[in-house]
């Protein structure tokens, strides 16, 4: 048996953690630099705000309800997100975590009379230990207890935990279940499978298998099985090898100065590459891409990404930097808008095996690895901040190109000046 453990409302629950005052308040959650909504509440969607609107939009219906406004703080929900998984893992033995809110447990040592309960514990503990509400869904395969928290979601009286343990349960819950809302059936799929009458995911369960292969593909044959009660997707929890670091942002303010989106582009590749060495990776080639704003000229008028490779690879920043400012050079044309700027680090290969290169020295290579290591431990530490000079002087925050974030909450779990404070 499989479980799916998924937040409800994460992004806007997270929010209410550290508010109380907030609790059956209407709460928004907006894209980066404040655009549009990308999450609410169910208070929020009972209003008629919805993902996706802008906030420009939304302004009468959140000035009229007192509908609480946050910038995404993804360091709040990426702890959250963590001391999420830390709770589950008190409670089962495996753990795969599917998305930033959502985790599948392995249940196949609970015999069937605790599966119920253990539903319920998780809710719980996760409640009472992180603050956040969920639901869950336990059943034979991870296509059905997908679905077992979609309707432990809808469905009031269930409590917030479905277990499919029964054929007559798998059935009861497959009719009410259109055949798009079914994980892995997107837009396209749906209509295709609407066309040949399938409409639930009973109608999905029942539909001849080969037929169903020789349409699409063996993919949706294994959905179909899974539909059934026969898993065909095992848990994952060993982390795909990572193909790339990017750290990619769109500007507060659209840059048109070099020396600005100089700044911007040093600060973005310094965040890739202490993304990377974390994870104990070196890179053999950089892109960068730019964007023009909205308003600005067309963006076909010239190619916007450009790469090197790097050889021998490298994890030092100072490197990588110097290589994205002459990518930049190369790209950056007078008289444009940008509005978006990323790196790009791919490649990757783990660091301190590389091949040694004609003209670096192992010595070398062991020094600039060194010196990378004192600066993430600095960064790392709390004391303070080192970065290149060619970032500029100021606090990030305050720098022309920095993210607008109007209505951002504090970094309650993870910066000490912002842990709250009891009275
Ligand atoms: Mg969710």
């Amino acid at each position: 048996m499989f479980a799916l453990v998924d937040c409800n409302s994460f992004y806007a629950s997270c929010e209410r953690v550290f508010r109380p005052d907030l609790k059956g308040r209407p709460v928004v959650v907006l894209s980066n630099n404040d655009g549009c909504i990308v999450a609410g509440s169910p208070e929020a969607r009972g209003l008629g705000v919805r993902t996706g609107m802008p906030l420009h939009e939304a302004r009468d219906l959140i000035r009229k309800h007192g509908v609480a406004v946050f910038s995404s703080n993804y360091t709040l929900y990426g702890d959250m997100s963590r001391r999420v998984v830390a709770t589950l893992e008190t409670l089962v033995p495996q753990v795969e975590m599917y998305s930033i809110d959502e985790c599948f447990l392995d249940l196949s040592l609970f015999p069937d009379h605790e599966l119920q309960p253990l539903g319920q514990q998780i809710r719980e503990r996760v409640a009472r230990w992180v603050g956040l509400p969920v639901c869950v869904g336990i059943a034979p395969t991870k296509t059905l207890a997908k679905l077992a928290n979609s309707l432990a979601k809808k469905d009031a009286g269930a409590g917030g935990a479905v277990v499919l343990n029964s054929d007559a349960r798998r059935r009861g819950a497959l009719w009410q279940v259109p055949v798009s809302a079914v994980w892995g059936v997107g837009r396209r799929l749906a209509g295709r499978l609407e066309a040949m009458d399938i409409n639930t995911a009973e109608q999905l369960a029942a539909a001849d298998r080969r037929l169903i292969r020789k349409r699409f593909s063996v993919v949706q044959e294994r959905l179909v099985r899974e539909l059934n009660g026969e898993p065909c997707l095992t848990m994952e929890t060993q982390p795909v090898p990572r193909q790339q670091v990017i750290h990619s942002r769109s500007f507060g303010d659209p840059l048109v100065s070099l020396p600005a989106l100089r700044q911007a582009v040093s600060d973005f590749t310094a965040k890739a590459a202490e993304k990377m060495r974390q994870e104990g990776l070196c890179a053999g080639r950089i892109s960068l891409y730019l964007r023009t704003a909205p308003m600005g000229k067309p963006q076909q008028l010239f190619p916007h990404t450009a790469s090197a490779s790097l050889s021998p690879a490298s994890l030092d920043t100072r490197v990588l930097s110097r290589q994205a400012g002459e990518l930049l050079s190369s790209l950056w044309k007078p008289g444009y808008r940008y509005g978006k700027a990323g790196v790009m680090l791919t490649e990757l290969s783990p660091a301190g095996q590389g091949q040694a290169s004609l003209f670096a020295s192992q010595e070398t290579t062991r020094k600039e690895e060194a010196l990378m290591k004192t600066l993430d431990a600095i960064n790392a530490s709390g004391k303070g901040k080192v970065w290149l000079a060619g970032r500029g002087m100021k606090r990030e925050e305050q720098s022309v190109w920095a993210m607008r974030r109007a209505h951002l909450s504090p970094a309650y779990t993870t910066r000490v000046e912002d842990l709250p404070r009891v009275y």
